[in-house]
């Protein structure tokens, strides 16, 4: 039996039916995929689910206000990945008539749409055969044909490709991704349990013992550290808000005012560069709580400050309550101060 065959026998058996997997067309298919990039399985299903009822074709996505899409994105993260939907939406209303491409080239072309979604939309929606590798096909591939080369290397990528398309020949290219995709998910983990895989026997790395060593990955980047200072104003049951225009790091959501930076800052420091940077002018600002917070490799050490008297340029930003706050694109660090704040525990007592 080949290993095409070995694979789908095992997926029609086991696999999950999730939404995704029981439609193939091409928006539902280009909006799991990118939440599946995004974040884990179960959160992806509510806002796939959250998002479709709202927003129910792509006609309706690609007019959609895009403060509204923003905000039901919220608790996702990467607005800028939700942005790009939005223009590849109105893209392809615009010059496709509504109808994703099948072409690789033209399918990379849309905005946030690189080589592995172009892939997943050909496999399952136009049964085009495409490698498309992500980190999970990757590290099924490279324990398969035992490859070890870093798994975002061209080379890698090349010869994954190449073995890609050899397994995949004669079986329905949507089925064969999902099922890859699926062993990945459920049986060659990063820990593989390669005793209950069936298609162990054609499995290179199983036979050479190096499963457990493969993929090969970069060497891990040491953590940064950043300092995270916020300011808590408070005008009865509203707390005031900015967005972050510019700056990489939670760009266009709605936060408290606030600093990042590498170094320690004195209070007077702070004070400072937050007349700079959002013109509020304060007066006795004080720390009154610190959290740890972890975002991939950057370790934050976040400082909430508030202050007895401060002068703000309104303009800058607004008043919101917690009700209010949902209804904009925001954080889940600024959710969680916020519930902080708005606790019994109240901020209360100076940590420094
Ligand atoms: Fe992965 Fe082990 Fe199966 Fe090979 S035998 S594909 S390493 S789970």
């Amino acid at each position: 039996m080949t290993l095409a065959h070995s694979l789908l026998r095992w997926y029609r058996k086991n696999r999950i039916l999730y939404p995704w997997r029981q439609t193939n067309d091409p928006y539902r298919i280009w909006l799991s995929e990118i939440l599946l990039q995004q974040t884990r399985i179960p959160v992806v299903l509510k806002y796939y689910e959250r998002i479709l009822e709202r927003f129910p074709t792509l006609e309706k996505l690609g007019e959609a206000d895009e403060s509204e899409f923003l905000s039901l994105w919220s608790g996702v993260g990467y607005y800028s990945r939700a942005k790009n939907m939005l223009r590849c939406a109105k893209e392809v209303v615009a010059r496709y008539n509504g109808r994703f491409p099948s072409d690789a080239l033209l399918l990379e072309q849309l905005p946030g749409i690189g080589r592995y979604t172009a892939g997943a939309i050909r496999n399952v929606c136009f049964e085009q055969l495409t490698p498309a590798i992500d980190g999970n096909i990757g590290r099924v591939l490279a324990r398969l044909g035992n490859i070890h080369l870093p798994i975002h290397s061209n080379e890698y990528i090349r010869k994954a490709g190449a073995l890609y398309r050899s397994m995949a020949e004669g079986a329905k290219p949507s089925e064969f991704f999902q099922a890859l995709m699926e062993l990945g998910e459920q049986v060659c983990l990063p820990q593989p349990r390669c005793s209950v895989c069936s298609i162990e026997p054609h499995c290179l790395a199983k036979r050479k013992k190096t499963a457990d060593r493969l993929p090969v990955r970069r060497p891990k980047r040491t953590a940064e550290r950043f300092h995270w200072y916020l300011l808590l104003l408070q005008k009865e049951a509203a707390f005031y808000f900015v967005q972050n225009p510019e700056r990489g790091f939670l760009k266009d959501a709605w936060i408290f005012p606030d600093l990042l930076t590498a170094k320690v800052l004195s209070e007077k420091q702070v004070q400072q560069k937050f007349r700079e940077i959002w013109g509020i002018h304060l007066k006795n600002a004080r720390c009154k709580e610190m959290i740890s917070h972890t975002v991939t490799f950057r370790k934050i050490s976040v400082l909430i400050f508030q202050a007895e008297e401060y002068e703000i340029d309104s303009t800058r930003g607004k008043w919101m309550t917690p009700g209010q706050l949902k209804e904009h694109p925001t954080s889940s660090i600024t959710s969680k101060v916020f519930s902080l704040a708005t606790s019994s525990h109240k901020l209360s007592n100076p940590v420094f």
